[in-house]
């Protein structure tokens, strides 16, 4: 390798690794050559089994999240010149950094060596583009031969004119000289798949020094940007996830991490033609592109065209290597069958840059290092497998890096049209057999995109705070939004002036839409998914959203660049005010006065009676989360009710999301109560991971049976149903649907508690019903359950949608044990995605605290 001189540390940490690297002995056990790769089941042992006790300093990030508050800031690129140096800050040395015994990079020594680099070359740049979950800095490093400010001005520019005008950037011959290619890299997003950070920084290194003409040429047409590591909390810790527990590439949709909201601001400020997301490991190379179902939304035919070729040089770069382990590689979209690696949902981040105008793949390095491997393989053969996955990382790189510059031309073609469909409204054409090698009728994917979408203001709106949220999100994706001016009539419904018009003839119509439409039944399609199959902001996140197939409403309208504030009390001063808890963002309301000391009563399941004394306080939590008190009804009495006291066994995911929320929550566990955790001032636990009551000792038990005999309950999923079936609490029988089946459902609410203004759809991954009686039903799977997602049976006339017809999703009552429970077979907390459910496990809570 062509190592810096200048460089000698980080060159000496890789010639130890090389010195040290020693054949293979005990290999554990490895995917046999040739298998199928795979994905880790998205709702395996991680939310079932493992009670997160993710540590209070994420709470903070929580606290932060997007859930009614104002979005926090984003990373925008700043208007200056290349090199642009920044003085990273340098962490203390950390022994106990996970990277360190594979010979690889520790997060503490990127910032000295990045330090480094900017010194000793011109072209190398370093910014902080945001900060993981427990407070660390994410490097973006830029790569390019020197800008004057104006130079970086004009790219800046041309960049926009792709987006905004891609007739006139096609047409601008300067633009099609000039524009300097732009190529991501993104590496160790999961921490503990690390080498994607060393084989990145070893390309760093080599560009910054290369004198060769070959590479000073391209990194004069070229900008090459490099988020370093994706996720040090986990490179640290040795983990898949970040601090709060999230698995960071499954969160693109969603944005509830600041790692993944940072790389979106990245992908959007950069527009790659090419991003790769470095990942590991799977016995053999794997890069994609994909296995069908693709994504609906792609323009599919401007992918393929590059991604099979890229993929291509990509494995004969790593086959160049000459290591025994890197002969091939395996391409799914080549080599896999259908459902064995797709590319349908948009929370991975290379499909989430496909949308942006990236040509994007998922590269798998091959050698296994994590998990039991870490701790059982000797050192030397650890080392010896990093440093081949560092040489698979750094090898892929480069050659996109090679294709990029080689295809520079018909990449930029491509994403010119790409944008200019959007903005024609033009159909997707329709890929003919054979259009690369291997595309068949079973690759072909398509949608019919509608006019608009249409998020009204006023009455008509289920929840303004919700539609701020939404349109915030929308927003900061660089969809484009508009309010309208005045009010307006369209497909026979009277618009407010206000409303939020998606015009669907857009640049990024393909993100637009996958944000917003429904999805899709694939579950005849394939035989089975890896992750999540369906997702809708439209139908999940709890605003109301029409949508209009062909008409565009006749309005002026203005860009939004933030939605309005929507934060309002409504009532006569002197009056004793009233907030529904419709959505996370009232719980979250309700939660700050209750900080604030102020006394509230509880009118129904999901009513809120406020003094007319702590108007002052109204007001400002009003602003803050963007909810709305009306008046109470006169003479509205209430039963007095204080935050409730909350332990919880679940799954990082949910303690994110009740921290979203604003509860205050303990964390506990089957080891913890065992160990004499207690629970007497508690007044509800909530239990979907780590927790067993039949595993519980005889003094772990005795606590949780003075909570049952006074408290309240409030369980998720199959470790949930297994509690509240073993500690006696509802009388209902649990019946599970198949393990990986996922997806938008759509319910009826027929409960109080729970099912009190509920949408009409849920969300459900491993789901479950209820049969038998002695509990009311909240909450009932609709007569076809599944709208959009992957449900199959798991043997004829067993555990499939048919199956959970009409059958009870959720429900409540009192216990045997003299307390009160909530048993939900949904998942209203998923991945802190389905924000307009939150509210029904709020409301579970503080009912079954009551
Ligand atoms: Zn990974």
């Amino acid at each position: 390798m062509d190592l810096s001189r200048t460089l000698t540390g980080f060159g000496a940490v890789l010639l130890a690794a090389a010195l040290v690297s020693n054949p293979a002995s005990a290999a554990p056990a490895d995917p046999p050559p040739g298998a199928p790769s795979t994905r880790d089941f998205g709702n395996g042992p991680e939310r079932n089994e493992i009670a997160a006790t993710a540590p209070e300093a994420s709470a903070e990030s929580a606290r932060s999240a997007p859930l009614g508050a104002p979005p926090d800031s984003r990373w925008t690129p700043k208007r200056q010149g290349y090199p642009r140096h920044t003085d990273l800050r340098v962490y203390p040395e950390n022994p106990a950094d996970k990277s360190i015994k594979l010979g690889l990079l520790p997060y503490h020594a990127i910032a000295p060596r990045l330090n480094a680099l900017q010194a000793a070359s011109d072209r190398v740049s370093a910014e902080v583009v945001g900060h993981s979950a427990l407070g660390r800095d994410l490097y973006l490093v830029t790569v390019t031969a020197p800008e004057s400010a104006a130079e970086a001005a004009r790219q800046d520019r041309w960049r926009a004119l792709i987006e905004d005008d891609p007739g006139a950037a096609r047409r601008d011959r300067a633009l099609r000289r000039g524009y300097k290619t732009p190529v991501w890299i993104n590496a160790n997003i999961h921490g503990d798949e690390w080498e994607g950070t060393d084989g990145a920084m070893r390309v760093i290194e080599r560009l910054a020094a290369a004198t060769d003409s070959a590479t000073r040429r391209m990194l004069s047409r070229t900008r090459v940007y490099v988020t370093v590591t994706n996720n040090p909390d986990g490179r640290i810790a040795g983990t898949r996830a970040n601090g709060a527990g999230f698995d960071i590439n499954r969160d693109h949709a969603t944005s509830s991490q600041p790692e993944s909201r940072a790389v979106r601001d990245v992908v959007i400020a950069t527009q790659p033609f090419v991003m790769l997301d470095e990942h590991g490991y799977t016995g053999t190379t794997l890069i994609e592109p994909a296995t069908p179902p693709h994504g609906q939304n792609y323009e599919y035919d401007l992918y393929i065209r590059h991604a099979l070729p890229n993929a291509e040089g990509m494995e004969a770069a790593i086959q160049r290597l000459g290591h025994p382990e890197t002969a091939r590689a395996d391409i799914p979209f080549r080599d896999y069958e259908p459902g064995d690696w797709d590319d349908w949902p948009p929370v991975f981040t290379p499909m989430y840059a496909i949308y942006q105008g990236a040509v994007g793949h998922t590269v798998e390095i091959p050698l296994q290092v994590n998990h039991e491997a870490y701790e059982t393989l000797p050192v030397e053969e650890l080392r010896r497998r990093s440093s081949v996955n560092t040489d698979v990382a750094a090898a892929t790189i480069e050659a996109a890096l090679t294709y990029a510059d080689a295809n520079r031309a018909a990449l930029l073609a491509g994403q010119i049209e790409q944008f200019r469909r959007g903005w024609a409204g033009a159909p997707s054409p329709r890929i003919p057999d054979g259009f690369v090698a291997g595309f068949g009728p079973e690759d072909r994917y398509s949608t019919v995109f509608p006019r608009a979408y249409v998020i009204p203001a006023g009455g008509a709106q289920r929840s303004p705070a919700a539609a701020a949220r939404l349109v915030d999100h929308l927003v900061a994706h660089d969809v484009r939004v508009s309010r309208a001016r005045r009010g307006f009539a369209l497909g026979g419904r009277a618009y407010r002036a206000g409303s939020y018009i998606v015009d669907m003839h857009q640049p990024k119509r393909g993100l637009a839409n996958v944000l917003l439409e429904a999805g899709r039944d694939i579950s005849a399609l394939v035989p089975q998914m890896y992750d999540i199959s369906g997702w809708s902001h439209r139908l999940l996140w709890g605003a109301s959203v029409d949508i209009s197939a062909t008409a565009l409403p006749r309005v002026a309208t203005t860009g939004v660049k933030v939605a309005s504030p929507t934060g309002a009390v409504s009532a006569a001063r002197g009056r004793d005010l009233a907030l529904t808890m419709r959505d996370g963002a009232d719980v979250r309301a309700v939660n700050a006065l209750l900080d604030l000391g102020v006394e509230l009563r509880r009118a129904d399941a999901d009513t809120v009676l406020v003094p007319a004394g702590a108007r002052r306080e109204a007001e400002v939590v009003a602003d803050r989360y963007g909810v709305r008190f009306t008046a109470a009804a006169r003479g509205s009495t209430g039963t007095p009710f204080t935050a409730p006291v909350i332990a919880a066994a679940v799954s990082a995911d949910e303690l994110f999301a009740l921290r979203e929320m604003g509860f205050e929550v303990r964390t506990v566990s089957t080891d913890l109560l065992n160990a004499g955790a207690e629970l007497s001032d508690v007044d509800t636990l909530v239990v979907s991971s780590g927790l067993s009551y039949a595993q519980l000792n005889a003094a772990g038990k005795a606590e949780v049976d003075e909570l049952l005999a006074r408290g309240g309950v409030v369980t998720r999923g199959r470790t949930g149903a297994a509690f509240n079936a073993a500690a006696g609490l509802l009388p209902a029988t649990a019946v599970t649907g198949r393990g990986d089946a996922n997806g938008v459902v759509a319910v009826r609410n027929t409960g109080a508690v729970v099912g009190a203004g509920s949408p009409p759809h849920s969300f459900v991954y491993s789901p479950i019903w209820f049969t038998g009686t002695g509990f009311t039903v909240e909450q009932r799977y609709d007569a076809v359950p599944l709208i959009a997602g992957h449900w199959l049976p798991t043997a004829p006339g067993a555990g499939g949608p048919g199956q959970a017809a009409d059958q009870a999703a959720v429900i409540s009552g009192a216990t045997a044990r003299g307390g009160r429970a909530v048993v939900f077979g949904t998942e209203p907390l998923f991945r802190a995605h389905p924000k307009g459910l939150y509210a029904e496990f709020a409301r579970a809570l503080y009912w079954s605290a009551s």
